[in-house]
């Protein structure tokens, strides 16, 4: 698919070191924003609201009451969309939404993001161009208005893919922007829109089972209306990179368990958190790493910090036994919950994780089955022993890919190695389906080599038990 509009250009403030005044985060959001102004007037009154002596003098009232900077920033904030919310206008009232994109540059400032992450503002129908995005940046896009994302950063399988393509919008990474100029008319060539009946016959013939990924509950409902099996991989981050702050347990709780619910008792893989890597939550600000991705990400992250892992797992454990009250009869062959434990290296890794969620209840074999995702080399190469511990294998050949040929997902210069038909990455797929058959456990896929038509029938071949296809392929009837 092509589409071609007029370019509008995202600019992003650098990264920089946390800052702790509110001076420091006004004067880095102040720079940013001065210069998206120039071609976006809404960026353009955000500036003048920034530059309003209300909310610095509001800011440093709290500072001077004893407030540190971040609280101060929240409280004014909270003030000064409460007088808003006072005004008797509808256009001001509304105003209430530029207040909190502004209170969020100067917090991702303060913790060294930026000052530009927050909630953007497209003018409709312009094509969005950029260097590089981030999956945080997408957060405030207005999608409905987008018809497509040109980014020189990035591979089909980087996350700001995955997220346009949930989205339906194309998007073409590894191109040159560097010449292209605010208003010039740019095309969009996304080979990968559009549905592929062709992997939906072949699946359905050799009797597998079909999924679909899902990043908030709006897909998953498309997906089992669709006609998905299930769902094959719930990208959970993805709900809490859309706030700005961490969910609750309660609100996970009635989040899981509503999507427990729409899958009409189809299995629904839950992905635990998998932040770190290129998907960073703004509001749990990460020491720098040289090498992101081979970082403190996935469940070495979320074991790390047991804190917020166990509100995620305790949540899904309700969710689970909140919809078995409802309906026992969808547990009857096993429950349809399914947990799926990103970026597994070391079985020790499950193990622990079974640990915490027999800490929070004993009887939890019966409201979730653990399995992992298989993406990393260490796990492939021991498939055998992670499948004693796991009750299912999904393989991510995004990340699988990544590290198998050495190769950032997100650079476009490596695309001739990083490619998921490379011999030692189909060698890796084999060894895993390979490894659960023998020990009896099912194993799907659910990287975007799954909804790659060309790979469907080497995929078959191999012995895959289901195919989880990325949203842009909803055509399942
Ligand atoms: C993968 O790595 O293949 C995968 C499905 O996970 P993500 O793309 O979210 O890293
Ligand atoms: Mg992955």
């Amino acid at each position: 698919m092509i589409v071609s509009g007029p370019a509008t250009i995202w600019h992003r403030a650098p990264a920089g070191e946390p800052v702790s005044s509110f001076d420091e985060a006004y004067a880095i959001v102040h720079d940013a924003l001065e210069r998206q102004a120039l071609d976006n007037p809404v960026l353009a009154a955000h500036l003048e609201m920034l530059e309003d002596p209300v909310l610095s003098e509001t800011v440093r009232g709290n500072v001077a009451a004893g407030m540190d900077a971040l609280t101060a920033m929240d409280a004014a904030r909270d003030t000064i969309i409460s007088m808003f919310g006072q005004i008797d206008d509808e256009y001001l009232a509304a105003r209430a939404d530029d207040v909190r994109d502004i209170f969020g540059r100067l917090r991702d400032a303060m913790t060294g993001g930026g000052g530009a992450s927050a909630p953007y503002r497209v003018s409709k129908g312009c094509i969005l161009v950029a260097e590089e995005l981030f999956p945080s940046d997408m957060t405030g896009l207005d999608f409905s208005s987008l018809p497509g994302i040109l980014c020189h950063k990035g591979s089909v399988t980087s996350h700001v893919c995955i997220i346009a393509h949930a989205k339906g919008v194309p998007i073409q990474v590894g191109v040159d922007v560097s010449g292209i100029r605010e208003g010039d008319t740019v095309s969009v060539d996304d080979p990968m829109m559009g549905g592929t009946p062709y992997i939906v016959a072949r699946v359905r013939a050799a009797g597998r089972k079909l999924l679909v990924n899902a990043g908030n509950l709006d897909e998953i409902k498309a997906g089992i209306a669709a006609g998905a099996d299930g769902i094959g991989i719930f990208r959970t981050e993805f709900l809490f990179l859309q706030r700005d702050s961490m969910p609750s347990g309660e609100e996970q709780r009635a989040m899981y368990r509503e999507a427990l619910l729409e899958c009409l008792g189809r299995p629904l893989v839950l992905r635990t958190l998998d932040v770190g890597g290129d998907k960073m939550l703004p509001y749990m600000p990460l020491p720098p790493e040289d090498n992101p991705f081979l970082g403190l990400r996935g469940v070495r992250l979320c074991l790390e910090h047991p804190d917020i892992f166990n509100v995620q797992l305790r949540a899904v454990l309700d969710a689970a036994r909140d919809v078995r009250e409802l309906r026992p009869d969808w547990y009857e062959a096993g429950s349809p919950m399914r947990l799926m434990l990103p970026m597994v290296c070391l079985v020790d890794e499950i193990r622990q994780v079974k640990e915490l969620l027999r800490a929070i209840d004993p009887d939890y074999a019966s409201l979730v089955q653990v399995g992992i995702m298989v993406e990393t080399p260490a796990a492939a190469l021991d498939a055998a022993a992670m499948a004693a511990e796991a009750a299912f294998f999904s393989i991510g050949t995004n990340d699988l890919t990544q590290y198998v040929m050495a190769a950032d997902r997100c650079n476009p210069g490596l695309a001739r190695l990083y490619d998921p038909f490379s011999p030692a990455v189909r060698r890796a797929v084999e060894l895993t389906v390979e490894a659960a058959h023998a020990a009896g456990i099912p194993v799907g896929m659910c990287g975007e080599m799954a909804s790659d038509p060309r790979a469907t029938d080497l995929l078959l071949a191999a012995g895959l038990d289901a195919l989880s296809l990325s949203q842009i392929k909803l055509t399942l009837e």
